[in-house]
């Protein structure tokens, strides 16, 4: 069996790492473009500048708002006026970071992540989900390489609201089950091939990370305080989720995302609060053991993790949307991923099955 392995270049964890943005990037060149979310920069962008100075580089730093659209990313590179940057540094949410990388992909730079909020796995990855005016996604384009440098300050992290570390861990908690449907079924990782072993461990360690150190990090971070439990969460929150998943595949419960973002009420929450939920219908599909079940959902309880429908913004949710969410969880790639195949069925079957054990009554 052959497979590939592929990780970000350089990943830095700690407090106050920000201030060392310009020296960790300086080998990249002397010009760097940074993207940043207008409010990040508004927070952080003196602390940027004066580490960039530090470090003899003379940055070109742009605010990013609005969807990340082909039309938005060439416009970005147009108001750079010719003068091709040395690297494409992204800081702040999700949609900073992608940008910083969509701009990488066109002009064939090295990309550099710096996310100040937790809450999925793509900092690590190559992805970089694609939309259109509309907030419809489109396509997932692919870095030809991996992130150069991932900087994660977790002081940052730790003053962020909560519900972005939860969930981050939602999208993190999930990784060792999908990986290991990948594994058992017939699925490939995004790089194209067969889960290796590396990729497996990882998601694995994710996951016992998680529910080793989950309760106090999440404690912390409600604090605005950095521990070691915070920083260990973090840690399984950006660099072992990504890792997981771009080297040991995705299953079903990123597959059940297909139907969420179409769902009344649900739609609009965070990714991470999906694949949550996600994890438990695939768990309940894979006819796990009632016991197994409601320890995870006790550990879902004991941090604040969605664990039903009504939890994700859809009140009383009736049979006919069960059945279109599972219609649209059906034309994901990563659906045959999984040890034995499950169809429209087994996932409406599986959907009611949680939310009866989490909501506590029939629906
Ligand atoms: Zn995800």
């Amino acid at each position: 069996m052959s497979f590939l392995f592929g990780a970000p270049h350089r990943y830095h964890q700690g407090p106050g790492k920000l201030d060392e943005l310009g020296p960790v990037i300086a080998h990249c060149g002397p010009a760097p473009l940074i993207v940043a979310d207008a409010f990040v920069l508004d927070l952080l962008g003196d602390r940027i500048r004066a580490s960039c100075a530090a470090a003899g580089l003379s940055p070109q730093i742009r605010a990013f708002a609005g969807e990340i659209t082909y039309p938005a990313i060439d416009a970005l590179i147009a108001g750079l006026g010719g003068q091709i940057p040395s690297v494409a540094v992204g800081v702040g949410g999700g949609k900073a970071l992608d940008a910083a990388k969509a701009v990488a992909l066109k002009l064939g730079l090295p990309a550099v992540t710096v996310p100040t909020i937790a809450s999925n796995d793509s900092p690590t990855s190559a992805s970089i989900a694609m939309y259109d005016e509309n907030h419809t996604m489109i396509a997932v384009d692919r870095l030809h390489r991996s992130p150069e440098v991932v900087l994660v300050d977790s002081a940052l992290i730790a003053r962020a609201p909560v519900r972005f570390l939860l969930a981050g861990i939602g999208d993190a908690l999930s990784k060792k089950f999908e990986v290991d449907g990948c594994a058992s079924g017939t699925g490939i990782t995004p790089f194209g091939t067969r889960p290796g072993l590396t990729g497996i461990a990882i998601a694995d360690a994710c996951y016992r990370t998680l529910r080793a150190h989950a309760v106090a990090g999440v404690a912390a971070a409600r604090r605005g305080e950095v521990t070691a439990d915070l920083e260990a969460v973090i840690e399984a929150t950006l660099l072992m989720s990504g890792l997981g998943f771009e080297n040991g595949g995705l299953s079903l419960a990123h597959s059940l995302t297909r139907g969420l973002v179409k769902a009344r009420g649900a739609a609009s929450a965070p990714h991470g609060d999906h694949i949550s939920w996600g994890l438990l219908v695939q768990l309940a599909a894979e006819e796990r053991e009632e016991a197994f079940l409601r320890d995870l959902l006790g550990f879902y309880r004991e941090i604040g993790l969605p664990a039903s429908l009504p939890e994700l913004g859809m009140d009383q949710p009736e049979a006919a949307e069960i059945a279109a969410i599972a219609r649209g969880t059906m034309t994901a790639p990563h659906l045959k991923n999984l040890a034995r195949p499950v169809d429209e069925a087994a996932i409406i079957a599986a959907i009611i099955r949680i939310e009866a054990l989490a909501g506590g009554r029939d629906v």
